[in-house]
């Protein structure tokens, strides 16, 4: 299956992280079935899962690879053009520096980069970002397994700092990247979850084409993931998407324009929080400027293309905290493990699916699309596309889920 960017978007330059084929895209049958049941009204909702944890080769792959394809060539060409002491005389990227929580799939990801170019990597762990350590009930191991374990095995320096400061408030990276550079390193700072790097939208904007190739592919020409739901940490994935996605749109309008296909409906790109530490309108600020940001590169008029009405978050399913595992999704994570045969994560996308069967299940998601489709309910089916971002390899430091 292969898909075409528009020329733009098609220039900028993309680092092969990721497998030569798309991620795949797969029914799930069993839920689909379960949360069909109880719902009296048509249409029906048929879920799918993209497996972004199946999209690379590379150590636990998820979301942030994708991001990452883009962020290469800079770290190659060390212009280092975002923050922190960008340095204009070109010298070889030798140290990649990001930061995370505790059990951070981002950091093991970029650890994983790395290796692949050839640099170290140096990884620093907060241990006060979110709940995850402090509502574990074996805190040495939560500090040793999983994505901790995976670090090192990578070949990280692996740095844990008590305080949960990060660039946005305090600062403790400009330190570390001067010791580093005392040492005559040249070190690339990477924003958690690489989201405040310019370019950390663009790799899920190409995401919505792909996408949309598969969904030709795999429902026909006249149907479409109606809905698609993905978790918003960092909130460059969310942001990606929707650039994405209204660049389609504006290339499907044109299309209609010239004449034949008759008006689809757009795509509706939700995002589901995992913290309940920010406000969602914090969340809705940033995701509209990751969207707008890459917007602008891929082409789209950031302002005019991209609005708030275009970014959708759902702050329902958060939780206590960021990374700490409460007893409903627990229950959520045994459940689609023991219906589908699929693992999710603890931290972000057992989230999403607690987000997924809330819409469906009570009804919320037909509403909306019968809201959204006025008066010509013609379609019997909808669509609704779960993101699968990773993140599994944290489970073993969630070592007391039973
Ligand atoms: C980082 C991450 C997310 C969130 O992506 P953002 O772009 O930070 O919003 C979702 N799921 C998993 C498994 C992640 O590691």
């Amino acid at each position: 299956m292969s898909f075409s960017l528009p020329e733009t978007f098609s220039k900028l330059p993309r680092y092969p992280l990721l497998y030569p084929s798309p991620s795949p895209i797969h029914p799930l049958p069993v839920l689909t079935r379960n949360l069909n049941r109880n719902l009296n009204a048509a249409p029906a909702v048929s879920l799918f899962a993209k497996r972004e944890d199946h999209s690379s080769p590379l150590a636990c792959a998820g979301n942030k690879y994708r991001k990452l394809e883009y962020i290469v060539p800079d770290i190659l060409a060390n212009s280092n053009l975002h923050v922190l002491g960008a340095r204009s005389e070109a010298k070889a990227t030798t140290t990649l520096v990001t930061e995370g929580a505790i059990q951070s799939n981002h950091t093991v990801q970029v650890a994983s980069v790395a290796r692949r170019l050839g640099v170290e990597a140096i990884v620093i762990l907060h241990k006060a970002t979110g709940g995850g350590l402090a509502a574990s009930s074996d805190k040495n191991a939560f500090l040793r397994t999983g994505n901790v374990q995976i670090a090192r095995l990578l070949g990280a320096e692996v740095r844990m700092l008590d305080d949960s400061s990060t660039v946005d408030d305090g600062d403790p990276i400009t330190p570390i990247l001067e010791e580093l550079r005392a040492q005559g390193k040249v070190p690339y700072w990477i924003p958690s979850g690489a989201s405040l790097h310019p370019l950390g939208g663009l790799g899920y904007a190409r995401c919505a084409f792909e996408i949309a190739a598969q969904e030709k592919e795999q429902l026909g020409e006249n149907s479409r993931f109606d809905y698609i739901f993905v978790a918003c940490g960092s909130g460059s994935t969310v942001g990606g998407l929707i650039a994405g996605f209204k660049l389609l749109q504006k290339i499907e309008a044109q299309t209609q324009q010239d004449g034949n296909a008759e008006r689809v409906i757009s795509r509706k790109v939700i995002g589901i929080l995992n913290s309940p530490t920010k406000p969602r309108e914090y969340h809705e600020g940033r995701v509209l400027s990751f969207a707008r940001r890459a917007a602008h590169l891929i082409g789209l008029d950031p302002e005019r293309d991209v609005t708030p009405e275009d970014v959708h978050l759902d702050d329902r399913f958060a939780g206590t905290a960021y990374g700490a595992l409460d007893p409903t999704s627990k229950e959520i994570l045994a459940l689609i493990a023991q219906e589908e045969g699929v693992i999710v994560d603890p931290v972000y996308t057992v989230k999403v699916m607690r987000g997924v069967m809330h819409w469906v299940q009570e009804g919320e998601l037909t509403r909306d699309w019968s809201r959204r489709l006025g008066t010509s309910p013609s379609q019997n089916r909808v669509n609704a596309l779960f993101i699968h971002t990773g993140g599994q390899s944290a489970l073993s430091a969630y070592a007391d889920i039973e």
